[in-house]
């Protein structure tokens, strides 16, 4: 094992991660079929997973990316976020997908759906890589879902510890930090 594998033990490998983004797209691309979709890349954890996901969704797509941060340790629990990149277009009227990497507590994409479902579009779901049921605090519906895991933290794949392994191209999760 490398250096910058060093402390993480694998869960889900690269081709498990593939063969389940292509079934996302696959049901994704018949639910919405005939219709132009939005995807919002919530960024930067769910980059890697959205880039993969629009090559698997045989529709007529565009990609937004969505920057948002927690204010920190008090407030993240209260679910304020920050938004640190708004959108480049107007969502009203249109089909709009989230894809986000994980759902944790639940604060952080419920306060995003409500920030965007403002915004007037046509209909508003959620995609997500990962989830964590055993922290859940808000309920959020989650329409399309790749993994269900334990509450363990997890990198790779987009996701970060102090933004390092990001560039993991499996998921793993985080034993010892150095
Ligand atoms: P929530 O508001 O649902 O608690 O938090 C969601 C955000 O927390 C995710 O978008 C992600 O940035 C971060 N997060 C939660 N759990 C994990 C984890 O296991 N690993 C990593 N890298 N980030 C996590």
């Amino acid at each position: 094992m490398s250096d910058f594998e060093a402390g993480i033990s694998p869960l889900f490998t690269e081709s498990e991660i593939s063969n389940r983004v292509e079934a996302l797209g696959r049901v994704i691309s018949e639910a919405y079929a005939g219709q132009e979709l939005v995807l919002i890349c919530v960024l930067k954890g769910s980059f890697i997973f959205a880039a993969d996901l629009a090559r698997r969704i045989r529709l007529p797509l565009r990609i937004e990316f969505f920057g948002v941060q927690s204010y920190g340790a008090q407030t993240s629990s209260s679910g304020v976020v920050q938004i640190t990149l708004d959108l480049a277009h107007p969502i009203e009227g249109r089909h709009v997908l989230i894809v986000e990497d994980i759902v944790d507590t639940g604060l952080t994409l419920s306060y995003l759906s409500e920030q965007l479902r403002a915004r007037g579009p046509k209909s508003l779901k959620i995609c997500a890589l990962l989830h964590k049921p055993a922290r859940m605090q808000r309920a959020v519906d989650i329409d399309y879902l790749g993994f269900t895991i334990d509450d363990v933290f997890v990198v790779g794949y987009g996701l970060d510890h102090a933004e390092r392994h990001r560039n993991l191209p499996y998921i793993g999760v985080l034993t010892a930090t150095p």
